[in-house]
């Protein structure tokens, strides 16, 4: 057999690439990446079999240049996921290897060695810290590295921006930088006794380690899972193995370095696209080394190599932001409970709000299901209200009963938080006289009013324009905000209580992560009054003692949507919301201002709660054969001109085999028909089987790009959609 390599390049075609070895090459094995020539420049590519009978004639095959891997970079378990994924994702496979990659290991470079840069406290700097002789950010540093040396991974991670203060600090000669290899942070918080509750699902989890087992833990923030995260790491530390944390985003990252840092004694490696891209490619080669024993990451740390694997954990497990929307659209917790069965290592899902995917995953047996029901330290569950705004005044879209209530909180010394998740001044500027609207000219979707910024945006392609002073269509001078945005209610409330600070934490105001941090470590400091505004950045685990309300001002957009995920969206959003009232020893009030408060998702949720709210969910589900009880693939299509989209549809739609069985709905224009100047166009494949969908898609997706039209559009594939 001729020892012709077949190799993944990062391109977005659904095929791998044949190449005779390099001149110099023998012993090269799948996983190791090498530099080939590939149209008129070259390409690193991964190496996924040798010895393969080439697709194409001997004489026509170019020779790799060079093998860039004495031993494999990607092991063999790696290598069989991510052929799986491409496969399962129908994703171009170099796309898929290219996402398993930090970019700085795409790149036909020597691999970086495994040091971290590292910081730590002086002796003057540790009596500094004692003394107190410094404030603010320094005094933040020297706190942090009074546990032990860190690298710049974690530093990133707790404590934004501190760059300067340790150039500060180092010119006083109050810390010192070196360079680290091995793990030696300090355990310096013991655990907390578990709940009976708590124990039980250590135990469950502990039971299985060693072997594949998928679990939901299911409890509302603040019941103690990351206890148990914490809990079973623990145990599989001991076992000298690696435990893989992933959290939806890095913005909930701090809080849970230090407390892992804190209670482990053990490095942690942070692994998130702010990351320097240096820096990833080192924390991923020390995961490889087995030297990093506990990794935390978003979305893309589920591709770290984990050669000494014990446990996966997924937190928050509904998010939406564990699925990739664009290139190669790969969903990282189901991919991590393809990993976890590939490494023979349970696999923790948690969540307050569980998807009806996992929840469908339980029922049918698939998964255990562990649940908190108590919240440690007896804190009362939050009540809750439903406000009908049809019959108020409402002043700038907030009704007497939630001004009363913030108004109450505020003079108790205590947090409330206005909830909205829209960003802006309004959503709409409407003409009284005529009933014109700005629209936004490249997507015809209503264009926001940012006062602030005393613009027009659109928050689908951010084509901004100036407000216009009066009407374009009938002159008249009347241009009214119609509906409320964050930015409104921050005005509103101010005016409305101008002693007490009133902050907005949006994507606006907080554009820069630390600021954001900031702007958390403030209220969570001090026991005074403020009024939060918010969108869903808010939603999500930050610990604030002193916040007893939370107003939700308006959510009948989600229960209006025609979108089928848009009940189980609300509903988590609801429960994340409501869930930061009243963390601490201070109970929680919970008001929920409706149009419509007779909704049966609203009642339910109010009596029942998320779990029967869900039931119901899935039920529902289940009698239309919607997802999870049918497997959906989306082909997505868009172009200048809205005869390329169909045209492309069409022949796609014309592609599919014979007797396919499918469902098929369209092609049709997508649900914003028209963005960022583009028109867009879909066609949906369903089928209850998913071995049926994939088996009749395999092919067709291949020959996709193959079709006349789709050089005028661009297009993709999207197995499980989870925005159609
Ligand atoms: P979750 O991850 O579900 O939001 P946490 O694990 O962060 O919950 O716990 C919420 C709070 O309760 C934290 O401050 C934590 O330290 C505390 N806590 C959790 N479990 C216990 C326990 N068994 N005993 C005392 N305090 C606990
Ligand atoms: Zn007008
Ligand atoms: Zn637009």
């Amino acid at each position: 057999m001729p020892a012709v390599l077949r190799v993944a390049l990062p391109v977005p075609l659904p095929t791998l690439f044949d190449y005779l070895p390099p001149a110099a090459g023998g012993g090269i094995r799948p996983g190791s990446r090498v530099l080939v020539p590939f149209g008129r420049g070259k390409a690193v590519g991964v190496v996924v079999a040798t010895g393969v009978e080439p697709a194409v004639g001997m004489g026509k095959l170019k020779r790799a240049l060079r093998l860039l891997d004495e031993a494999p970079l990607l092991d063999a378990e790696l290598m069989q996921t991510l052929a799986w994924a491409a496969d399962y994702w129908l994703g171009a496979p170099g796309e898929a290897y290219a996402n398993a990659l930090p970019l700085a290991l795409r790149e036909a470079k020597p691999l970086p060695t495994l040091g971290e840069e590292c910081w730590s406290l002086t002796i003057a700097g540790r009596s500094a810290l004692d003394a107190g002789s410094r404030r603010g950010a320094s005094r933040s540093l020297l706190a942090e590295l009074a546990t032990g040396p860190l690298g710049v991974a974690e530093l990133d991670a707790c404590l934004p921006g501190w760059r300067a203060a340790a150039r500060r600090l180092l010119g006083a000669g109050l810390v010192e930088r070196g360079e680290r290899t091995v793990s030696n942070a300090i355990a310096t918080r013991a655990a907390p006794p578990l709940s009976a509750e708590q124990q039980q699902a250590v135990d469950t989890v502990a039971g299985d380690l060693g072997r594949y087992q998928s679990f939901l833990l299911d409890g509302v923030t603040g019941s103690g899972k990351t206890e148990v995260y914490l809990a079973l790491i623990e145990r599989v530390l001991a076992q000298g193995r690696q435990a893989l944390l992933l959290v939806p985003e890095i913005g909930l990252a701090p809080q849970t370095v230090r407390r892992l840092r804190e209670r482990l004694g053990v490095t942690v490696e942070v692994i998130h696209s702010n990351l320097a891209e240096g820096e990833r490619a080192r924390a991923w080669l020390r995961a490889r080394s087995g030297e990093a024993k506990v990794i935390l990451g978003t979305r893309s740390a589920v591709f770290t190599p984990l050669p000494h694997a014990g446990l996966v954990i997924v937190d928050e497990e509904h998010d939406g932001a564990y699925k990739q929307q664009e290139g190669f659209r790969y969903h990282a917790r189901d991919l991590a409970v393809v990993r976890a069965r590939a490494l023979g290592v349970p696999v923790l899902l948690g969540s307050g709000t569980p998807s009806l995917e996992s929840l469908a995953n339980v029922e049918a047996g698939r998964y255990r299901a562990l649940h908190l029901r108590a919240r440690p330290g007896a804190v009362r569950p939050p009540t809750v209200q439903i406000v009908d705004m049809r019959a108020q005044r409402l002043e700038h879209g907030l009704s007497p009963t939630l001004l009363a209530a913030v108004a109450e909180t505020v003079a108790r010394g205590e947090q409330a938080l206005v909830f909205r998740n829209r960003r802006g001044y309004a959503p709409v500027l409407l003409c009284h006289a005529c009933g014109w609207h700005a629209d936004c000219p490249r997507c015809e979707h209503p264009l926001t009013l940012h006062a602030g910024r005393r613009a027009l945006v659109c928050h689908h392609c951010d084509y901004h324009s100036r407000i216009p002073a009066t009407c374009p269509a009938c002159g008249a001078t009347e241009l009214k905000p119609q509906g409320q945005g964050t930015e409104r209610l921050e005005e509103a409330l101010a005016a409305r209580f101008p002693d007490v600070p009133v902050l907005r934490i949006d994507r606006e105001t907080t554009r820069r992560r630390d600021a954001f941090e900031q702007l958390l470590d403030k209220l969570r400091d001090e026991a005074k009054p403020a009024i939060l505004v918010g969108t869903q950045m808010l939603a999500k685990g930050h610990d604030l003692p002193n916040l007893t309300l939370v107003a939700i001002a308006g959510v009948d957009e989600g229960l209006l949507s025609v979108d089928f995920r848009a009940g189980e969206r609300l509903a988590q959003q609801l429960v994340q919301v409501a869930g930061r009232a009243g963390r601490a020893a201070k109970p929680g009030r919970v008001l929920l201002q409706t149009h419509h408060p007779d909704h049966p998702l609203l009642r339910q949720l109010l009596t029942q709660g998320y779990a029967a709210a869900a039931q119901n969910l899935l039920a529902e589900r289940r009698q239309s054969a919607l997802p999870p009880f049918a497997h959906q693939v989306l082909l997505r299509a868009e172009a200048t001109q809205r005869v390329a989209v169909d045209g492309f549809l069409a022949e796609a739609c014309a592609a599919l085999p014979p007797d396919h069985g499918l469902q098929i709905a369209g092609p049709m224009p997508a649900p914003m028909p028209l963005r960022a100047g583009r028109q867009r166009g879909q066609l949906l494949l369903e089928a209850a089987n998913r071995r049926e969908l994939h088996a009749a898609l395999h092919p067709w997706a291949a020959q996709l790009a193959r079709l006349p039209g789709a050089r005028k559009v661009r297009w993709s594939l999207d197995v499980d959609p989870i925005d159609l």
